[in-house]
């Protein structure tokens, strides 16, 4: 080994040179605040073109800078969201304190498979874990839980949980042709239809039962469901519950989905199956279960009294749920991936449990300190931890209180500004979080009243899908004559989750993410639909 050339390698990339290092992270933060000046979304084009004919890698050992150099252009084509214009989904920028949890995280990098990995990391996961249960649970027994990489695989932890539960020894002998089902409403996210898939249930075994116009999981429909499965011989393993649906925010009511279940179990002689809440956008309504509406230190507008109250109700509902998705790169402003697996009492965990001889390079894990005797993953990254306990205590309670509550304002005004003119329809009017959806149709038509007959049954099938297709030939229009630098980008859902008459809902959507976003970006969609109509 020619030792002088080593030496110059581990000197340029295993050595802590701090100047270099900051140096490049000033230049980095210089351009990110270049970016900010920019209209969204337009900084360089991509150039898939060429991407794979051109995956060249430097020959000879460079510096800190090659790497910076290798990586510039990508990083000056991301769009950081931090722009107020950004509406279209739920993705917000993520927060400052974050940043300072998620660069320690990096500069040790941790890896929470084990306690001798991670040492005082894990203890991080652990209160992490614990203070995010104490906000959606409240007086909970045993909660315990892990970070993920995402929400698909949180609520995939949950579905896993469910058919350990009605099919004993799954994990070992596999599903052995045992007839299993799953259920979640029409307004779920797609992930539960990955999950199903991917844990053997079948995705054709998912079943999705409608939802009120609140999104609300209708409670009959799914006992009359429970019922038929039971009655073909299929074992429910899991009902997934969404708290806060991706595009309009329906919450499953928690309390009469339990009172079913347990009934269900009760009358058959059955487990009950797992009541898994996926709450990856609407857990951050529990920061508002404490605020004092009688005193109104924020000073809500009275507008907002009766969302907060009914935010309150809600969130006092995940005391019924056995286990919690929740994604604090989502509402809590953090860094990917932070999502959270929690169950309500620890000793569920058990249905995932490996022995210590199934892995034998761990063979000293020990169940209290070492996650990987549960968790899907091997090597896990602590960003989550670090993210959250940085946020948490950064932010403050009273400061995501604040965030989440303006969140909640900005998308009441919006909804009562759309529902004002005549040619539009909120189509989640009732549902209590950041997001909007609606109906834009051409000046003349009277929208409520379209859809009021599309809900009674009694419009003409051709003149849904007309009205369809002009809530979409609209947004269209909009994207073609925008102004980029006023215009807030609004994205278009296919299907928003409510399906009166087995109707999917096209609709224009909102999210308000962004604490930057102001009265005027709600003025100005305004002046951009009436412009358009
Ligand atoms: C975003 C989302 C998911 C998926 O979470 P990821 O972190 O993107 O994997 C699941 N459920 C709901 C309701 C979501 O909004």
């Amino acid at each position: 080994m020619d030792r002088d050339r080593l030496d110059q390698v581990i000197r340029n990339f295993f050595e802590c040179d701090p100047r270099p290092i900051v140096q490049i992270i000033r230049e980095l933060l210089a351009s990110l605040q270049a970016e900010q000046s920019l209209p969204p979304g337009i900084l360089m084009s991509r150039n898939y073109e060429t991407a794979q004919e051109n995956p060249e890698i430097h020959t000879l050992p460079g510096n800190l800078k090659d790497a910076r150099d290798a990586i510039f252009p990508y990083f000056w084509g991301t769009d950081g969201w931090a722009s107020k214009l950004h509406l279209e989904n739920v993705k917000g920028p993520a927060n400052y304190a974050s940043l300072i949890g998620a660069i320690a995280c990096l500069l040790k990098n941790p890896n929470l498979c084990v306690d001798t990995y991670s040492q005082r990391s894990n203890e991080l996961e652990l209160k992490a874990i614990t203070a995010l249960a104490n906000l959606i649970f409240y007086h909970t027994e045993s909660p315990w839980g892990v970070f993920t990489m995402g929400g698909t695989i949180s609520n995939l932890y949950g579905g896993k949980i469910g058919i350990e539960k009605v099919a004993p020894g799954a994990m070992r002998q596999g599903l052995a042709g045992r007839p299993l089902a799953g259920i979640v409403s029409e307004a779920a996210h797609y992930s539960n239809a990955t999950l199903a898939g991917w844990l053997g249930l079948g995705i054709d075994h998912l079943h999705a039962i409608p939802t009120d116009r609140n999104l609300s999981i209708r409670l009959d429909l799914l006992e009359a469901r429970l019922e038929q499965l039971h009655a073909s011989g299929r074992a429910v393993a899991f009902v997934i519950a969404t708290f806060g649906s991706t595009d309009a925010f329906g919450i499953d009511d928690l309390a009469g989905i339990r009172h079913l279940l347990d009934d269900f179990s009760r009358r058959h002689g059955v487990p009950a199956p797992q009541l898994h809440v996926d709450a990856a956008v609407g857990w951050a309504l529990c920061f508002l279960v404490e605020y004092d509406l009688e005193s109104n230190p924020l000073k809500l507008t009275d507008e907002m009294r009766p969302c907060v109250a009914a935010a309150q109700r809600a969130c006092q509902m995940f005391r019924f749920a056995d286990s919690v998705t929740l994604d604090f790169h989502k509402l809590g402003w953090g860094h990917y991936p932070s999502s959270a697996f929690i169950v309500n009492r620890r000793d569920d965990l058990r249905f995932l449990a490996r022995q210590p001889s199934d892995m034998p390079y761990f063979s000293e894990a020990d169940y209290r300190r070492d996650p990987a005797l549960f968790t899907l993953e091997c090597s896990r990254p602590a960003i989550g931890p670090y993210s959250v306990m940085a946020s948490l205590n950064g932010i403050g309670l009273i400061g995501y209180q604040m965030l989440v509550a303006n969140a909640i304002e900005l998308a009441t005004k919006l909804k009562r500004r759309i529902e004002e003119l005549e040619f539009c329809k909120v189509l989640n009017p009732e549902t209590i979080g950041p997001s909007v959806c609606w109906w834009v149709l051409p000046r003349g038509r009277d929208a409520k009243a379209i859809f009021a007959a599309l809900e009674a049954g009694t419009l003409d099938e051709e003149l849904a899908h007309r009205t369809f297709g002009e809530v979409k030939r609209l947004f269209e229009k909009r994207e073609a004559i925008l102004d980029p630098a006023r215009d807030a980008k609004l994205s278009f859902t296919t299907s928003m989750g409510y399906r009166p008459g087995g109707h999917d809902l096209p609709a224009w959507k909102a999210v308000f993410f962004n604490p930057r976003t102001d009265d005027a970006v709600i003025d100005q969609i305004i002046r951009s639909i009436e412009d358009v109509a």
